[in-house]
């Protein structure tokens, strides 16, 4: 049983001692004290079905034994900076991960976070093509440092901005987008971007397969084959931002720009890298990763030997349990479950995504597409009364974000529906 402090006690400190931009999910804040796989539990030993796992970040489960045994045994052994001297843990690490990549991308960059990956993607795009603009979508979220706050595109995320060299352009969106699902329309934007915003050479282009933040958008096809072609040709690098979309998530592969056909010049990740523990990462190309080693990147605890201990357990658990196999085949269920709710909700515009990254946009008006806001707040919190968390995004707040753990299962993707199903029923 709970011991600690109750939830109003937590909520007092909260607001008294720690940053006023800390925001609450729900009307009535959760008080979470313990996880197991895809279950969390409040101060009451009350149990919830986590299907958003806090952001994509938690792949294999919550507290997974393999993975707390790593992390265990390597903080019994040694922790230490990642700079200065040999650990086996970061070497091993960066190994195995550069064998889930594809073709050249081998050279692994240790972060503490996905903001600080694309900090440093963007900053490598720069020195290798000795160019400083650089293209990203709108809707996009990379970070919350001032660089990647300038590639970042919603007004709720950008505040202290170095924007000068960015160029947003218009988002292949296959919901609200005006070419639909015609990915090469929406690529002409990038183009015309180059031709007419920059010289004509540019440092890199970035984005997301699946946008999460921006509502579980995934881009329309043909448009990263198009884009990546137009950006090779003005000398820029192609960054692939996999913080959400990475690991396994969207079943069909084991990163999201592989659904396109087309190979990034530079890959980031974070989150479920570390299933809950703080490490990100950027692998790009050995030639690419030259330029670096005029410079001094000096990054103390990027990819410290705790958390790529941390890290060698997350792939090794997503193979042994097939969780890319498992994120497929419950994630494609639960997309058909989610799909036919429509039938009988008319408040759902448009259920979307891949594997277990889908998204569910809520509108008032299936023709006008009006963001059902106020009504997204309401299913939501009543769904976590139900024992069911989701998470919730895109620019008016109206898009349900379904992440879970990668363990997640047919029973759990039954429940969820059953309980979104009853809950809009009751509206
Ligand atoms: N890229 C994407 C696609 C993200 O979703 C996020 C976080 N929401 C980030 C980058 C930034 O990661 P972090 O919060 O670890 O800095």
């Amino acid at each position: 049983p709970y011991a600690g402090p109750s939830a109003s006690e937590i909520l007092k400190k909260r607001n008294e001692f720690l940053s006023p931009c800390v925001f609450h999910l729900y009307s009535k804040p959760l008080n979470l004290v313990a996880g197991k796989m895809q279950y969390l539990f409040d101060e009451n030993g009350r149990r919830y079905l986590d299907a958003f796992g806090g952001i994509a970040t938690i792949c294999c489960g919550h507290c997974h034994p393999d993975i707390v045994d790593a992390l265990v045994n390597q903080m019994n052994r040694l922790q230490h900076s990642t700079v200065l001297y040999l650990n086996h843990a970061i070497a091993d690490f960066a190994e195995a991960l550069a064998s889930k990549l594809p073709g050249d991308l081998k050279v692994v960059f240790f972060t503490n976070s996905g903001t600080e990956a694309n900090e440093l993607a963007l900053m490598i795009a720069r020195l290798y093509t000795g160019c400083h603009d650089i293209i990203s979508l709108r809707n996009a979220y990379h970070g919350n440092a001032a660089g990647t706050m300038g590639s970042t595109a919603q007004r709720n995320y950008k505040f202290n901005i170095v924007q000068t060299g960015v160029h947003h352009a218009q988002n292949p969106d296959q919901y609200r987008g005006v070419f639909g699902s015609e990915g090469v329309k929406y690529a002409k934007d990038v183009q015309d971007i180059i031709d007419y915003g920059t010289c004509g050479r540019v440092a890199g282009f970035i984005s997301e397969a699946i946008q999460g933040v921006g509502g579980i958008l995934e881009l329309a096809p043909g448009y990263l084959p198009a884009v990546y072609s137009s950006v090779k040709e003005a000398g820029g690098l192609c960054i692939a931002d996999e913080v959400q979309s990475g690991f396994a998530r969207t079943g069909s592969h084991f990163w999201g720009f592989e659904a396109h056909g087309v190979v990034p010049d530079i890959v980031t990740m974070a989150k479920g890298i570390g299933n809950g523990v703080p490490i990100g990462a950027i692998v790009t190309t050995p030639e690419i990763a030259k330029v670096l080693s005029y410079h001094g990147y000096l990054n103390t605890f990027g990819g410290n030997p705790v958390c790529t201990a941390g890290g060698l357990a997350v792939l090794r658990v997503i193979e042994k349990e097939k969780l890319q196999q498992n994120a497929f085949v419950v994630g494609s269920y639960l997309k058909e479950q989610l799909t036919s709710l429509m039938e009988k909700h008319q408040i759902i515009g448009d259920v979307r995504g891949r594997g277990l990254m889908l998204g569910v946009e809520l509108v008032t008006d299936r023709q006008l597409k009006t963001p059902a806001k106020v009504e997204t707040l309401h299913i939501m919190d009543q769904m976590k009364e139900m024992g069911v968390l989701v998470g919730k995004g895109g620019f008016h707040g109206n898009v349900f974000r379904i992440t879970p753990p990668l363990c997640f299962t047919v029973e759990d993707a039954d429940f969820l529906v059953g309980v979104m199903d009853y809950t809009m029923s009751k509206m």
